[in-house]
Parts: structure tokens; C-alpha cells; sequence
């Protein structure tokens, strides 16, 4: 199988999910900004760049090409694009949708084509329905050059994936430095996996949303005094791109100030020395020092609430306020949590959620934390 390593010329992507807007409008991108920070990439030496059906309701892939493929000659750059699996109920729905995919980049094949947010049981349907057969299919007829997929789940349901279908030449996974060790994200044994299977990895959310762009406190202080000069975000970024078997890492770029800091340290990439590592094993003992909340996500609280609150996700959020401050990441993950359901205020403090907590975390009053956290 090729060594897709050796494709890219430097480790950074541009993940177009959280593009400029206009007016706070999510369907509304900035073309004028969109298209500086593609020149200034590009004129950079990077080449990589990462849309999906779903980005900015649909309207991603559009502005991909209003802003990149038709400002651009077509072997300028790799474009990366992800079959939104779970709208293809039969067969024939995965051509519809691919070559809707094609029309709106404006393109006439995917460098990269992913799968997108593959599970145990997605994977299982993809099947079913024929997913993995169409992507082979697409890349027979030149459509694609590479075919793999993201994926969201335990590392045995990513080997499972990668023992069923070794036609799959890459893996798009969550890796950052907060979430290595996570048992939910299991960060570091999806990467093993991968590594083991001979699987080259694309990283994404190496700042985890946003949230290691942020530091305060004690963690601050240590990278700070590694170097008061560079971001938060470089260390994260340079963390992810450090790993050997990882062969890019994407950045979800809003702004140009971001987009200049990324390819700065980008644009010649040195992996973290010895002493950034430590600093950064430091930072994470530090994070989990803070008196986060102690829930474990089982979700056994939430069935029988009246008030319908996500309760592990407001706790989740509430943990970032303590070891990040409060910031617009937070807030807004906040407010995507409480958007359809419950804000943590609504709780009438019936009790029915702690009978059920096997952490017996006192959620009434933990709520009452976090309404006041966010108000
Ligand atoms: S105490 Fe509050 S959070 Fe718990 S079940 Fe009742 S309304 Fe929901
Ligand atoms: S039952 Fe307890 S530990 Fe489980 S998700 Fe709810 S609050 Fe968290």
C-alpha cells in the first residue's frame, strides 16, 4: 500500500468546519476571509484541506469551492471529503450523495475520502447498506484516491473495523494530550491500534475544540515559562503532529490570526523536545488535580429526568469552566447542550436523577454550581 506519509509535505490540515461567518451566521461564510487564509496557507507550502456534508449546515463544501477549487489549478491542493453515513438508507443513496458531494466542490474526485464518524454500529449498517463496497467502487473509477474513515469509539471497535476492511488506508481519530489517557475517547489505544494495523492517522481535534487554546492557572504558568511567546494551541498541535505514525493534523481554523499561528510553527515542524513533554505530563497531572465533577458519563441519570437536562454533558462543561476558565468554547458547548433540553436552572430538584447515580454525586446541588457558572 502507498505510504500516504510521504504525500504530505507538512503535517497541518485545514479543517473547514468552523470557517469565518458573517453576522454570526453559521450558513453564512466570509469568502473574503475564507479566501485569504487559503492564499496564505497555500503560499505557505501546506495543501490539505477537510470538508463534510454536514459542516456549516451543508454549506461548507460550497464555499470550498467558490473560495478554493475555482480560485485554484486542481493539483494545487488535496481536498478531503466524508460520506455523511447515516443519510444513505439503502444502496443507491451513497452515489446520490456523493456526487451531490462532487457538484458542490465543484471537483471531479476526492483526494482523500472518509467515512465519517464511524462507530461499532454505524460501521455494521455501513455494511449492511453497502458503504464499504461504493467508496472501493468510487476509487476503481477514480473518483477517490484514498479511501478510510473518522471514527468515535473504543479502540477494539476500531479493530474490528480495521480487521474487516483492509482496504481502508487511513483513519481519521480524536487525539490530543488531555484525552490520551481518557477511557471514553481512548485516545492513545485507538493510535496503537491504528499504528499496529499499519494504518497511517489523521488527527483531529488536537486542542480539543478549542478548549487547550486556553489555559489558566498553575497549567498556564508551566507552558508559559517553556516559552511566553508561542500559544497555547502550538503545544497541542505540535503534540499531536509529534506522534510518528501520524501523518497529518487537522486544525478547524476561524480566523487568520489562528490560521498565521498554526503554519508558523507548522511551516517547519520540530517535534515536542524532551523538556516540552514533560512540561506537558506536568499540565495534564495539573488539569486532573482540579475539582472537576466525578461523573463518568453512564448516563443512568438521565432517562428519568422530568426536565429532560443532559446532565453528564452540563457536568462535562462545567469540569472545562474549572480547568480552563470560562470562555466561548464552554459557553458554547453550554448552549448546544441546553439548546433541546433542560438548562441546568430548570432542575425542580425532584431527586429522581441521584437515586440513580452509582457515583452518588449530589446532582441537585452540582447544578446548582453549574447554572450559577454559566449565568
Ligand atoms: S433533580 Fe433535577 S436533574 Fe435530577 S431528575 Fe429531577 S429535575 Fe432532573
Ligand atoms: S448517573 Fe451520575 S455518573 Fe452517571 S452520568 Fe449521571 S451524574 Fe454522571
Amino acid at each position: 500500500m502507498e505510504d500516504l506519509k510521504k504525500l504530505m509535505p507538512k503535517k497541518l490540515g485545514f479543517g473547514c468546519m468552523r470557517l469565518p461567518v458573517v453576522n454570526g451566521n453559521t450558513e453564512e461564510i466570509d469568502d473574503a476571509a475564507f479566501c485569504r487564509m487559503i492564499d496564505a496557507y497555500i503560499e505557505r507550502g501546506f495543501l490539505y484541506f477537510d470538508t463534510a456534508y454536514p459542516y456549516h449546515n451543508q454549506k461548507s463544501e460550497e464555499a470550498v469551492r467558490r473560495c478554493l477549487v475555482e480560485r485554484y489549478r486542481r493539483d494545487q491542493f488535496f481536498l478531503a471529503d466524508k460520506m455523511p453515513v447515516w443519510l444513505a438508507k439503502e444502496t443507491a443513496d451513497y452515489q446520490k450523495l456523493f456526487d451531490t458531494q462532487l457538484a458542490r466542490c465543484g471537483v471531479e474526485y476526492f483526494d482523500f475520502y472518509l467515512l465519517h464518524a464511524m462507530n461499532r454500529t454505524r460501521a455494521a449498517e455501513t455494511e449492511a447498506t453497502g458503504g464499504f463496497d461504493f467508496v472501493q467502487r468510487m476509487k476503481t473509477e477514480g473518483r477517490i484516491r484514498h479511501i478510510g474513515f473518522s471514527f468515535h469509539d473504543s479502540a477494539d471497535a476500531l479493530e474490528e473495523i480495521l480487521k474487516n476492511h483492509p482496504e481502508m488506508e487511513f483513519v481519521q481519530l480524536q487525539i490530543n494530550y488531555y484525552d490520551w489517557e481518557s477511557e471514553n475517547v481512548q485516545s492513545r489505544k485507538c493510535y496503537e491500534v491504528a499504528e499496529k494495523y499499519g494504518i497511517p492517522v489523521i488527527v483531529m481535534e488536537p486542542v480539543k475544540g478549542g478548549t487547550l487554546a486556553n489555559m489558566t492557572g498553575e497549567p498556564a504558568r508551566i507552558l508559559k515559562e517553556l516559552d511566553g511567546n508561542v500559544s497555547y494551541a502550538s503545544y497541542a498541535i505540535r503534540y499531536a503532529a509529534s506522534l510518528p505514525n501520524v501523518m497529518l493534523v487537522l486544525s478547524g481554523m476561524s480566523n487568520e490570526a489562528q490560521l498565521m499561528d498554526n503554519t508558523s510553527y507548522m511551516k517547519d515542524f520540530v517535534p515536542l523536545s524532551g523538556q516540552e513533554e514533560a512540561a506537558i505530563s506536568k499540565v495534564v497531572e495539573e488539569l486532573s488535580k482540579m475539582p472537576t465533577i466525578a461523573c463518568t458519563k453512564c448516563r443512568y441519570c438521565v432517562a428519568g429526568c422530568p426536565k429532560k437536562i443532559a446532565i453528564p454533558e452540563v457536568f462535562e462543561d462545567y469540569n472545562m469552566t474549572v480547568q480552563f476558565g470560562i470562555n466561548e468554547t464552554n459557553r458554547g458547548s453550554y448552549a448546544r447542550h441546553t439548546a433541546d433540553a433542560g438548562k441546568a436552572d430548570d432542575c425542580i430538584r425532584c431527586g429522581k436523577c441521584e437515586a440513580q447515580c452509582p457515583q452518588h454525586l449530589q446532582i441537585r446541588e452540582l447544578l446548582v454550581k453549574v447554572s450559577e457558572t454559566f449565568a
